[in-house]
């Protein structure tokens, strides 16, 4: 069938809750994507910073044909090898000591607000504690993790939403100040803010933040889903900050393309909150998806791909420096590593239209960021690719009719 008779059906019998790009992507190989026409597109999305080693890495795929065959799921009624192991590796990499396998970032990031609300509730009893949230962060679409989104947008038409939450500003240490009272039981925030335009938390804000929780014994809850795993140069970008949070959430990357997210707590959190009976889950933590945390775990390790992300995001951020340089509408770079923003004064859904016309996958964040989160595993002939072909974009496309903007 024709690309287009695949996107009527997609239409006819798919909830529309997703604007997609014209493509249908077929298979992958490395850093390159195919569609059904046989177009290559170099992807410096890595399905929304999903595929940190890209596509087709043989190691990791063995991993997973080979635990398919042998189980691949059991419930949590027992135990299972694969999973176990896949904990103490996430624990080893983290500093973190407990483990609570989910099957999405948003899952985990219920299974945190609840970790959160349970240690509250083992103190005083009492079942009316705040959470302080970020204005312009994502967590996910379910309740849970919607109530802790600071995007109007994206909320309103759900209200109303679980539990008190109040919204500070990001990087603005007073604003948290002076929403922090006796019922505060958690702080939630990404360390570097994705969907919201890229932001990192500053140096400042953070350790700040954790002040705060440290004096008034508060949990933080650090959402590292996006900007985890490696992709700062640091396994979790918190680890730049030299602080550790009591929670952190985590998925995207974590399974390499398979369906799982993790919270991790340290073990004064994990004493004094859930217990068997207040959480739970079928899928979590089977056979299958721990095979695959435990092999890209191990390939981390054995493809040192920290110290590549640390080596070739230095040439990233320094070409794209240089497109700041060059075009007046890019206003601003963003980011740590290989999670960078830039910042346009064009439309930004245009461009990462045009830029697949030209063979690049690159998408947007918050209203008018560029957004690149590619696989970890890119090298420099890659960014240099993306440059070019962006630059064409910039050049003939979008440039002309707006360089004088
Ligand atoms: C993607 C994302 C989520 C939600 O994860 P899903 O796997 O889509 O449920 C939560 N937090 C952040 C920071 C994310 O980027």
């Amino acid at each position: 069938m024709e690309a287009t008779g695949w996107m009527e059906q997609a239409e006819n019998h798919i909830l529309h809750t997703y604007n997609r790009y014209p493509i249908v992507l077929d298979y992958g190989d490395g850093v390159y994507l195919y569609d059904t026409n046989g177009k290559k597109y170099l992807d410096f999305a890595a399905g929304i910073a999903v595929q940190a080693l890209g596509y087709g890495n043989q190691a990791y795929n063995q991993a997973l044909k080979s635990q398919i065959d042998k189980l691949m799921h059991t419930s949590n009624l027992y135990y299972n090898q694969p999973i176990i192991e896949a904990a103490e590796k996430l624990c080893t990499v983290s500093g973190m000591d407990i483990v609570f396998f989910t099957n999405s970032g948003t899952e985990a990031i219920e299974g945190a607000i609840k970790a959160a609300k349970k240690y509250a509730y083992s103190k005083d009893g009492k079942t009316d504690h705040e959470i302080i949230a970020m204005n312009h962060s994502f967590h996910g679409r379910s309740l849970g993790a919607l109530s802790v989104t600071g995007n109007t947008h994206y909320r309103e038409p759900f209200e109303p939403l679980p539990g008190i939450v109040k919204f500070a500003e990001y990087n603005d240490l007073e604003s948290v100040k002076a929403l922090v009272n006796k019922k505060t039981c958690a702080i939630i925030m990404e360390t570097v803010q994705g969907e919201g335009g890229i932001y990192p938390a500053t140096e400042e804000f953070l350790s700040g933040v954790k002040q705060i929780c440290e004096d008034n014994d508060i949990l933080l809850i650090l959402d590292e889903i996006q900007c985890g795993m490696g992709r700062t140069g640091y396994m979790f970008a918190w680890q730049k900050y030299h602080i550790k949070p009591d929670i952190m959430t985590c998925a995207k990357a974590l399974g390499g393309g398979v369906p799982v997210g993790a919270f991790v707590m340290t073990k004064k959190v994990a004493d004094t909150s859930l217990k068997p009976g207040d959480h739970g889950t079928t899928y979590g933590g089977n056979p299958f998806v721990g095979a695959a945390v435990s092999k890209v775990l191990d390939i981390f390790t054995e493809q040192e791909i920290i110290q590549h992300v640390q080596e070739i995001s230095v040439y990233l951020e320094e070409q794209l420096e240089n497109l700041k340089e060059e075009y007046k509408f890019v206003i601003d770079r963003r980011g740590i590593g290989l999670i960078q923003g830039l910042e346009l004064n064009i439309p930004v859904g245009e461009v990462s239209h045009k830029a697949l016309e030209e063979g690049l996958i690159v998408i947007t964040a918050g209203s008018n960021v560029l957004r690149f989160v590619p696989p970890l595993i890119i090298e420099k002939e890659h960014v240099d690719e993306m440059i070019k072909k962006l630059k064409k974009v910039f050049d003939n496309k979008v440039g002309k009719s707006v360089s004088n903007l």
